[in-house]
């Protein structure tokens, strides 16, 4: 349970990858963005019915339309006024391509989005484009940036936690306040599609970064929170912090709160963890996110393996079911990022 959200009914934050085609390219990205649109894609009929199955959802679950570069698809307006009838919160993560221009974010807050959210993986122009991989794409995020909060649309603003960009963090969040974020999502790295090419920070400097965000947290203006890092809600207790701000919901994790559909219909409990759970092609989204079994484990916090499983915080964090997996292989077992040593030992 979480607030009025039953993570066991329905989750909080689906994600649809509706497209795979992207303009970029850039060094990390998990989807392997590709140059066009694959012919697996959900149509527009499929993404139609795949939102009506998701509004059954009680309370209904909040869609973050995302790629790729959702501006790729000609029906993405459709596909947002569809949501928006239905009653969904939507939201919106583009690239930072040359079609992200003012009319299109105008167009997007017209079209009752939520929110948009943006990348920056370095304080400067030459740290975050050679990180993407793709030159241009740092003044283009803080240009839609600007335009966004001109035309009173929030934005959020995501930032990638790896070796290479943990020296800009600082940097980064001042910049995130200054260009007047709404929100700033600190991704930590698992290692899935091009994000193979970077590497993970130590167990060690993620703890001190995490104690770092804690305290930042509490300076008004701006939500921090994390992805892949369920662990920052011990942390903050521990730092005996103010909590995190609003939105970083306890529990929530791949699969717990979190579902990721892919362009062609397949269902993960995050857009990190590659095992997929069924096909909103054969199977109702929601029927999926109850009953699948492997839903069903990642929410059994006391089937987890290690030091999640006897650790006095795993329902409100449970580890990266992401990072266990692609570190040892068993989705149950340990988030290797974690130093915390539970007050009881882990079986065997
Ligand atoms: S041991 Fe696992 S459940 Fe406990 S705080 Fe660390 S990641 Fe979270």
């Amino acid at each position: 349970m979480n607030g009025r959200y039953s993570f066991s009914q329905a989750p909080m934050r689906v994600y649809w990858e509706i497209t795979r085609a992207c303009g970029l390219a850039c060094r990390h990205c998990r989807a392997e963005a590709a140059t066009h649109r694959a012919r697996e894609e959900l149509d527009t009929d499929e993404g139609f019915r795949l939102l009506e199955q998701l509004a059954a959802g009680t309370p209904k679950p909040h869609v973050v339309l995302t790629g790729g570069d959702p501006l790729e698809r000609p029906d993405l307006f459709a596909l947002i006024e569809k949501g928006r009838s239905l009653g969904l919160g939507v939201s919106v993560s583009p690239s930072a391509t040359p079609r992200l221009t003012r009319e299109a974010i105008r167009a997007l807050k017209e079209a009752g989005v939520d929110a948009i959210s943006l990348s920056i993986d370095g304080a400067t122009e030459a740290i975050h484009d050679g990180i993407r991989g793709v030159e241009g794409t740092f003044t283009r995020t803080l240009i839609a940036g600007e335009q966004a909060r001109e035309l009173g649309l929030p934005f959020q603003v995501n930032t990638l936690v790896a070796e290479e960009t943990l020296a800009e963090i600082p940097g980064i969040e001042l910049l995130a306040r200054n260009i007047g974020a709404a929100r700033w999502s600190l991704f930590f790295l698992v290692t899935v599609g091009r994000g193979v090419v970077l590497q993970p920070i130590s167990p060690a400097a993620c703890t001190d970064l995490l104690r770092w965000l804690a305290e930042r947290a509490t300076v008004p203006g701006m939500v921090v929170t994390t992805t892949e890092a369920p662990h920052f809600r011990r942390v903050v207790a521990e730092s005996r912090l103010a909590a995190p701000g609003r939105g970083h919901a306890a529990g929530i994790r791949d699969g717990n709160g979190i579902m990721f559909v892919s362009h062609d219909g397949e269902v993960f409990p995050s857009g990190f963890l590659p095992v997929a759970a069924g096909n909103v092609r054969q199977r109702d989204a929601l029927e999926i996110y109850r009953e699948a079994p492997l839903f069903l484990s990642l929410r059994d916090v006391d089937s987890f393996n290690g030091r999640c499983g006897v650790c006095e915080m795993r329902s409100a964090c449970g580890g990266s079911r992401a990072r266990a997996y692609l570190a040892s292989g068993d989705l149950l077992g340990d988030d290797p990022l974690c130093t915390h040593q539970p007050a009881s030992s882990p079986p065997g």
